[in-house]
């Protein structure tokens, strides 16, 4: 009996889904290749990045380098096969950036269907992905850390650090996020880190800027610190000693309430220096009152 057209048709459709399926099977098997191969250059790159540095190593790329094996390119700085640099550096313009602040090479584009879809079709710039370079909004926010990272440095005494992170967009008038809100200023007091306290100034924080209890860092100095070569320092730069905190206490008062006699003592003298007014330790907030009393006298005469 004759095959009908119908059944014909059916065994050609037939044929057609098993070399679909025998493709697809190869597709997989092709793609699973190219994984393995991805991962072994990405295994061979981490092994050639490590020997960076030594000294043999680095002639020999040298070497390579100037017989045009390699060079390297100016944008991402890695070193492309000469043959490609040149289709490498237009889609490396295109995908990479320099952060203004640090110059640090990183991609321009976020991760999305269209990104993902340029990799997949493009050698080059699947070997860009494969560099490992941060997209640049992660980047500014790693480096600029917050508040947390910023006390690190400043206990560090990582000024270049601290100096980054407000390249990258951090605030020198952040806060600590517990209840007293504490400025930079408060927390470097706080550590006794003068050269902190110098650049903090240098980048515009008010020396008398106040904490969520209305105290400067001179409150601080005063207060359970009790470092008196830190109130010295402080009111060298400028620091107010008549500013209250928010329960009505100067610094001279915080330092009686902690029995803080040195601190007490270097008021007094201080404003006896300046106005030739004696003053005891007790009751010293009343001859302070005389004393601005007698200052605006003399100001007055
Ligand atoms: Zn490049
Ligand atoms: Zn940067």
């Amino acid at each position: 009996m004759k095959p009908s057209k119908s059944s014909k048709l059916h065994k050609y459709i037939k044929d057609l889904e098993d070399e679909n399926s025998d493709l697809k099977t190869q597709l997989m098997e092709a793609q699973a290749i190219i994984a393995s191969l991805h991962q072994e250059n990405h295994a061979l790159s981490k092994r050639l990045n490590s020997y960076k540095g030594n000294a043999i190593f680095d002639s020999a790329c040298t070497f390579i380098t100037n017989q045009g094996f390699s060079t390297q390119c100016e944008n991402c700085y890695q070193d492309i096969q000469s043959e490609n640099l040149e289709s490498h550096l237009s889609l490396c313009l295109s995908m990479i950036t320099h952060c203004s602040a640090c110059n640090e090479p990183l991609l321009i584009m976020k991760p999305s269907e269209n990104y993902e879809n340029i990799i997949k079709n493009d050698t080059n710039a699947l070997l860009l992905a494969d560099m490992n370079f941060t997209y640049i909004e992660s980047h500014m926010i790693n480096e600029k850390g917050n508040i947390d990272d910023m006390m690190i440095d400043i206990e560090k005494n990582n000024i270049q650090k601290l100096d980054l992170r407000l390249a990258h967009g951090a605030s020198i008038e952040e806060k600590t996020c517990d209840s007293n809100k504490n400025s930079l200023l408060h927390i470097a007091a706080k550590m006794g880190k003068r050269e902190m306290i110098q650049y903090i100034l240098s980048k515009g924080l008010d020396i008398n800027t106040r904490n969520e209890f209305g105290e400067t860092a001179l409150h601080v100095a005063c207060g359970k610190v009790k470092d008196l070569s830190m109130i010295k320092f402080l009111v060298s730069k400028g620091a107010d000693i008549e500013i209250c905190n928010s329960i009505g206490d100067t610094c001279v008062e915080v330092a009686q309430r902690n029995s803080f006699h040195e601190a007490i003592l270097y008021f007094q003298r201080r404003s006896v220096g300046k106005t030739r007014l004696l003053g005891s330790s007790i009751g010293f907030r009343n001859s302070q009152k005389k004393i601005s009393m007698v200052e605006t006298k003399n100001e007055l005469l």
